[in-house]
């Protein structure tokens, strides 16, 4: 990334003052998604007297273990690098190994699927998503401020931290038809629908900039379990919190076709 240019977003800052990615990698694209997710958001529950079901205040859903893609890990970690002390970043680093060897306890089964089989996000969800806060972890994710009760990396958190309870998708005829609960105090996922705006289109945008999606072909990135993915991340550098991260940074730096034209090629090479 040139360290002159100017950000993506127009905020006229230098890009290493702003967002710290270069304009059209796979990271800026997210970033202007999440834009339009909060737009949307904004715009729904700006004209009606109803609120989101989803209050202020809660953040019951942040005791979970949704996944989340490549490029939100290495967002999350490029801001934390670039934004907290180092005691922080090693406080962060104490936190996601005691999570991981908690989660090891209370959720055997699905660390042996992460371990091993799990390659597909949708195997993560059997296990956990939409079961109404029946799969909760007994820690908070790592990245909430226990003391007020936000998340530290607002601005930068992944999508479904910012669409869970607020949005619906669109599911087919015979899904939209069955009543679930969305989480302990959303009982009706039909009526959450009723009352929230419809991100389906974003979602799949969502999917098509977290993969690789290309017309030469395309690949799943196999997505994590937040805490999972930083423990991973922090054990490539020894838990130094003064080293920066290790991971490689093609989706923070480089423009997206590169990246998917350099992912593909070194899968077709492992073949
Ligand atoms: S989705 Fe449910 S648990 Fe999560 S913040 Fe909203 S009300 Fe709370
Ligand atoms: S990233 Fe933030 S909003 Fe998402 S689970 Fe963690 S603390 Fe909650
Ligand atoms: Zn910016």
């Amino acid at each position: 990334m040139a360290k002159k240019e100017r950000c993506f977003c127009g905020s006229g800052k230098a890009s290493k003052n702003c967002h710290r990615v270069a304009s059209d990698s796979r990271a800026a694209h997210l970033f202007k998604l999440f834009e339009q997710v909060e737009h949307t958001v904004e715009d729904y529950f700006m004209d009606k007297e109803s609120k989101p079901q989803c209050f202020s205040g809660c953040n019951n859903c942040c005791s979970d273990f949704f996944a989340v893609s490549e490029v939100e890990l290495e967002i999350i970690l490029d801001e934390i690098h670039n934004t907290w002390t180092e005691q922080e970043i090693a406080n962060l680093y104490k936190k996601v190994m005691n999570n991981v060897r908690a989660f090891q306890v209370e959720h055997p089964d699905v660390d042996n699927a992460i371990q091993t089989q799990l390659d597909y996000e949708g195997d993560l969800y059997k296990y956990s998503s939409f079961k109404g806060g029946k799969t909760r972890t007994s820690f908070p994710c790592p990245l909430l401020n226990k003391e007020t009760g936000r998340c530290s990396v607002y601005n930068k958190r992944p999508m479904v931290c910012r669409t869970h309870g607020t949005t619906h998708l669109n599911l087919d005829e015979k899904l939209n038809s069955i009543e679930s609960t969305v989480c302990e105090y959303i009982p009706s996922r039909i009526q959450n629908n009723a009352v929230t705006p419809d991100v389906t289109d974003m979602q799949t945008k969502y999917e098509e900039i977290v993969n690789v999606t290309t017309e030469q072909g395309s690949l799943y990135v196999r997505k994590l379990p937040l805490f999972y993915g930083i423990h991973a991340l922090a054990s490539m550098q020894g838990y130094n919190p003064t080293k920066s991260t290790v991971f490689n940074r093609h989706n923070l730096d480089m423009s997206m076709q590169e990246s998917n034209a350099m992912q593909l090629k070194k899968a077709a090479a492992m073949k």
